[in-house]
């Protein structure tokens, strides 16, 4: 899944839960002489880079955890991107001495909730080259309800305010003049990208982890807590195109009238706006950043300024929806 600049690949797996669920209900009325072929999801979901077998046992500390590419899991990805139709030919990527200190920096930087929180949901960290996205996670079938990560390196070098910039101007025709800020310029450093990011991971992770939403490999039932939360809200923001080909990213005369809608929708971030899994994300990512890590989350559209929702009363039922997971 994804995140920032991450693989769009919820829709398919949703349907492709259905697919199963479907296939299940049919299977149990066959007899023992009824034989069935396994869909492609279903295939999928049972591939050996998705099997915990395929991957080390989780090393206590976090960081630890960033390990090398196992070639099972490579084979899982570049399958994945395949089936949700974002074809990309990942490879493993050697991590050297600055990577690692990158990431390691992040980890030390994170509130010690924030870090048990990720050594409790997060099971393996990978790195690749040419990933097709920033980043990617996938979930590990019960009981366990881990989470494992995949890293594009370019996250290790840009800088935030660059990739936040590059992923918000993705929906846009070229030449829209938005940015977004993440830090403040003097801190603003090479591989600085990686946190914000791992963070939106991490929502992923915990959501999966804690049965707070529906995902691809676990939708059945209505006692999600985060959807229940959400779901008498009406959707007031059109679909954004993230990452979207040249041919259908919006017009730069959309900006100013999409981000005003945004900033009175009770979404934290535009990009929460894309669905469920993401509000989610978006929404733990924006708590521990602006909230816990008490950096700037800045947009400013052609002389227009907007920040992060998480701290304002659009948001508030989410914010303390948040705020009640992360209590110690
Ligand atoms: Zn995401």
């Amino acid at each position: 899944m994804l995140d920032p600049a991450e693989r769009s690949s919820q829709s398919v797996r949703s349907n492709g839960s259905r697919a199963i669920l479907l296939l299940l209900a049919l299977a149990s009325l066959c007899t023992s002489a009824c034989r069935r072929e396994r869909s492609p999801v279903e295939q999928h979901r049972l591939h050996p880079g998705r099997q915990l077998a395929a991957h080390a046992a989780p090393a206590k500390m976090l960081a630890e955890r960033l390990a090398p590419m196992p070639p099972d899991v490579l084979q899982y990805l570049i399958a994945d991107g395949a089936l949700n139709g974002t074809p990309a030919t990942p490879t493993a990527h050697p991590i050297d001495e600055r990577e690692r200190s990158v990431v390691a920096t992040a980890f030390a930087s994170l509130p010690p909730q924030i870090r048990a929180l990720a050594e409790r949901h997060v099971g393996a960290i990978y790195i690749v080259d040419d990933l097709g996205s920033s980043a990617w996670t996938e979930y590990f079938d019960p009981p366990g309800r881990q989470s494992f990560m995949v890293f594009d390196a370019s996250v290790l070098r840009e800088t935030a305010n660059a990739w936040a910039t590059r992923k918000e101007r993705s929906a846009f025709a070229d030449g829209t003049d938005v940015r977004l800020e993440l830090a403040a310029t003097e801190n603003d450093d090479p591989g600085g990208a990686f946190r914000f990011i791992f963070l939106h991971e991490l929502g992923h992770a915990v959501s999966y982890g804690q049965r707070l939403l529906p995902t691809w490999v676990d939708n059945v039932g209505s006692e999600f807590p985060y959807a229940r939360l959400v779901a008498d809200v009406k959707r007031t923001v059109p679909n954004v195109p993230y990452y979207a080909t040249a041919d259908r990213r919006l017009p730069a005369t959309q900006a100013k009238s999409l981000y005003a809608l945004w900033n009175a929708s009770n979404h934290p971030t535009l990009y929460a706006s894309v669905g469920l899994e993401e509000d989610f994300a978006e929404c733990f990512a924006s708590f521990v950043h602006v909230e816990m890590l008490r950096q700037p989350y800045r947009l400013s559209l052609a002389g227009d300024h907007y920040d992060n929702g998480i701290s304002q009363p659009r948001c508030a039922p989410k914010r303390a929806f948040i705020a009640g997971l992360i209590a110690p």
